[in-house]
């Protein structure tokens, strides 16, 4: 199958032929449909310090995707073959106190799909049945593909109650952005958004009612007294990883104010502790999406009127990848889609599902055809 493998220990990645993955007992076969590309995914692609301290070589990245079950693991019961789904990449172990305690989200041996596991930058990927999460049928799969992103903007957005706070999100990446819409959506009063990138702002307040501020240019205070605050934010959202941005949003937040942190730095950087002890503030680190809390508000959410669409600014067929990674390292762009239908063509036709089945993919053929080696819909007959 066709995937974007990390094949070199050097920045880049490469499309390229890659083993079929085949699912154990307890998981299944996505066949990708779309994939979002993730900062995480830039990471691997620079190989900066953390991607080559973490990924191991070759690695099949990715794991913002959308897709179709085309086979199901021998004890998988309550998923179907044809069924849409996303899923959670963090794959869990069940030895940790948390684990065992259900707070799957904490568990220590998570490992990352697409960063330490084969990931679904690819025609095909597996995934534990325990991390699928089924697409509603108004859910499509460009919105599908970029759960995994807006699940980390909910998870902290939620994380304190924002219902009539005034906010302050640092960072409109595509996080920081979606954040910004959720913020909206669950009635924050005044939802303002920092960054020092103007088209990224601009994007910010296309997509939500936000304030959008650039803090190379303007200062915060002063948007804080047209808006008519006069203590502080009630709120922050940090999604910038940029050490000064935190320092701004500690030195403009109310007494006892909170920050729920997710982005994250890229080196330790020093912090004014003193101010923050003063100021009696809580500091919260957020860390993926809760498993699966976070899933079920988000989609309930899109399914009450959340709109995030606008923050995909790059719809591009997969083997378009460069662009979107050039693109999104030069900060040009809110979420980029990668669309891997186009892989269909690659299927040889013994191998390609007939008209009939395509139309009822619940049909097609699965582990037990694959063991006698005679489907005609074996995905790995794929060249
Ligand atoms: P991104 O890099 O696209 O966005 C960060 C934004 O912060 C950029 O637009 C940048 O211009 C802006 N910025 C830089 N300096 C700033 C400053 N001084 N003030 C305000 N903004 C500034 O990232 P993203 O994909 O939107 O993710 C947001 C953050 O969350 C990143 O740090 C990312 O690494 C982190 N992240 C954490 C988790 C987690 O589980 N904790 C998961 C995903 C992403
Ligand atoms: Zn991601």
């Amino acid at each position: 199958m066709k995937a974007l493998v990390k094949s070199k220990s050097e920045p880049g990645l490469w499309l390229e032929e890659a083993p079929m993955p085949v699912p154990g007992p307890d998981e299944v076969l996505v066949k990708v449909r779309k994939t979002g590309i993730c900062g995480t995914d830039i990471h691997i692609y620079n190989w900066d310090e953390w991607a080559s301290r973490t990924v191991p070589v070759p690695m099949v990245t990715g794991h913002e995707y959308a897709g179709e079950i085309v086979e199901l693991g021998s004890n998988v019961r309550d998923l179907k073959l044809g069924q849409r789904v996303s899923g959670e990449g963090h794959v869990i172990g069940m030895h940790s106190r948390a684990a065992r305690g259900g707070r799957f989200h904490m568990d220590p041996e998570t490992r990352g799909v697409g960063v330490n596991i084969p990931g679904a930058f690819a025609e095909f990927v597996k995934i534990p049945a325990f991390n699928i999460v089924p697409l509603p049928d108004d859910i499509d799969d460009e919105i599908g593909a970029i759960l995994d992103p807006l699940g980390n903007a909910v998870h902290t957005a939620l994380t304190f109650d924002l219902v009539g706070e005034d906010v302050l999100i640092a960072g409109a990446g595509p996080i920081g952005i979606m954040a910004g819409a959720i913020a909206r959506h669950i009635g924050a009063r005044h939802v303002v958004i920092t960054d020092v990138n103007p088209l990224r702002l601009k994007l910010a307040a296309e997509v939500a009612e936000v304030t959008p501020v650039d803090v190379s240019k303007q200062d915060l205070a002063d948007v804080m007294h047209k808006l008519g605050m006069k203590e502080g934010f009630d709120i922050g959202l940090e999604m910038s990883g940029a050490p000064a941005a935190f320092e701004t949003m500690v030195d403009h937040l109310v007494m006892g104010g909170r920050i729920a942190m997710l982005g994250i730095p890229a080196k330790p950087a020093p912090v004014d502790w003193t101010k923050i002890v003063f100021k009696l503030l809580t500091i919260k680190g957020i860390y993926g999406r809760e498993m699966f809390e976070t899933w079920h508000k988000m989609i309930a959410m899109l399914q009450s009127g959340l709109d995030v669409r606008k923050v995909i600014t790059h719809r591009l067929p997969a083997h378009d990848f460069l662009i979107g990674f050039e693109t999104m390292r030069a900060g040009q762009s809110g979420k980029i889609v990668l669309d891997w239908s186009e892989f269909e063509s690659a299927i040889p036709p013994s191998a390609a599902p007939t008209a009939a089945s395509a139309q009822a993919p619940q049909r097609r053929k699965g582990p037990a055809d694959r063991r006698a080696g005679t489907s005609a819909a074996d995905p790995r007959a794929t060249p």
